[in-house]
């Protein structure tokens, strides 16, 4: 077994990563952090529990410790679930102590020597690990995954991307209130709501899905050029974002061919049988009222996106539109660090 360390453990993020590595068969948690506010308490005392099964026996007594590494002995990787602006100063940290960092926080994606990988899409983009260690002397280093609703998105992407030249991408989100955390937005500014903005997320939706999908040489990555433009919305579901895709092509296309491209999509993940990883990345539904939060977010236990609601525009013959649903805190957070770093035990 690997010894694994989850950095935040008491947020919501954190509390996903516990349940998806409650009977993982490679990962072991041993240990805990939080902020100062919850170190040196029992984590069953410092966390308030929102996930729908039990706290783990194993880390219900487990002592959780401050965000640094020199309280966190003996851990191979650790996964980050920390706001951004403290995973900007902590995972550096981390990584220079030999720890390999798998985090979710917004804070080191971009950076030009930090691989930011969905492993279906991207996973040649590990090779800039490498480069990472060099540049900055490391032993351990960062790898990161994109924000929730992208890697939702891009799944859906990447098959099309594949085979047809896109001209252009329009997305409306629909995004669930956990993607902000537990006190992230009050109740009562969601009941009975829509809120029609989210702070940096239409940004990190154009600029990583151009980066995700870009040329990488072996030691930088040249973005892809189609356009993308992105409106997010919060609404008042607990789980799951959904996501309302236009897509402009270059060319004809083929409905039924790109059907079949999204629901025959497979992958490295895939073929090397990764324990997290969804026997169908996507699933797509031919029902005219799915997908739905409720009935499609687990599917693939979490972490498959639902497509639905395939078809060609009516008015603009070259444009495909369709409606897709993704788990934003297991496929859009902890199930997709816990898949890279799946993926790195078992290339590299
Ligand atoms: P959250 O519920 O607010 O949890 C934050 C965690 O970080 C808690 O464990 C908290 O510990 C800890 N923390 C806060 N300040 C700290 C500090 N100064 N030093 C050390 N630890 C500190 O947030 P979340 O929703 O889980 O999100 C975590 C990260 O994942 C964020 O970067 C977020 O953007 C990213 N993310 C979230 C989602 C999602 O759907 N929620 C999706 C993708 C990515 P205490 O309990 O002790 O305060």
């Amino acid at each position: 077994m690997v010894n694994v360390g989850i950095l935040g453990a008491t947020g919501m993020v954190g509390q996903r990563f516990i349940q998806l590595l409650e009977d993982h068969p490679k990962f072991e948690i041993t240990a805990l952090t939080a902020s100062q506010r919850s170190a040196g308490k029992k984590y069953q005392d410092a966390v308030t529990w929102h996930m729908d099964t039990p706290i783990p026996e194993v880390v219900q007594d487990a002592v959780v410790v401050d965000t640094d590494p020199s309280q966190v002995k003996d851990v191979e990787i650790v996964f980050s679930a920390l706001p951004a602006e403290n995973a900007a100063i902590v995972e550096p940290k981390f990584a220079e102590a030999g720890m390999k960092v798998a985090s979710n926080a917004s804070a080191m994606r971009m950076e030009p020597d930090v691989p930011l990988v969905i492993p279906e899409v991207n996973p040649e983009h590990l090779d800039l690990i490498e480069t990472q260690q060099k540049n900055r002397g490391w032993d351990g280093f960062i790898v990161t995954n994109p924000n929730c609703s992208t890697i939702a998105l891009v799944l859906t992407l990447k098959p099309i991307y594949d085979q047809y030249d896109i001209n252009r991408v329009y997305v409306s989100t629909m995004q669930a209130v956990s993607g902000a955390g537990y006190n992230g937005v009050p109740s009562m500014a969601m009941l009975d709501n829509l809120v029609p903005f989210i702070g940096g997320e239409e940004e990190k939706m154009e600029e990583e899905t151009l980066y995700l999908l870009g040329d990488f040489d072996g030691e930088n990555v040249e973005p892809a050029t189609f356009g993308v433009s992105t409106s997010c919305h919060r609404v008042p579901v607990v789980d799951g974002h959904t996501e309302a895709v236009f897509m402009e092509m270059d060319e004809e296309f083929d409905l039924e061919d790109i059907k079949k491209s999204l629901q025959n999509f497979q992958a490295l993940p895939q073929k090397l049988n990764l324990f997290s990883a969804p026997e169908h990345p996507v699933i797509v539904r031919e029902e005219d009222n799915r997908p739905q939060p409720r009935m499609d977010r687990m599917m693939g236990k979490g972490m498959a996106v639902t497509v639905g609601r395939l078809r060609q525009d009516a008015t603009f013959p070259q444009s495909l539109k369709y409606v897709l649903l993704g788990h934003n805190t297991v496929r859009g957070a902890a199930g997709a660090s816990i898949l890279n770093a799946e993926l790195i035990a078992e290339i590299m």
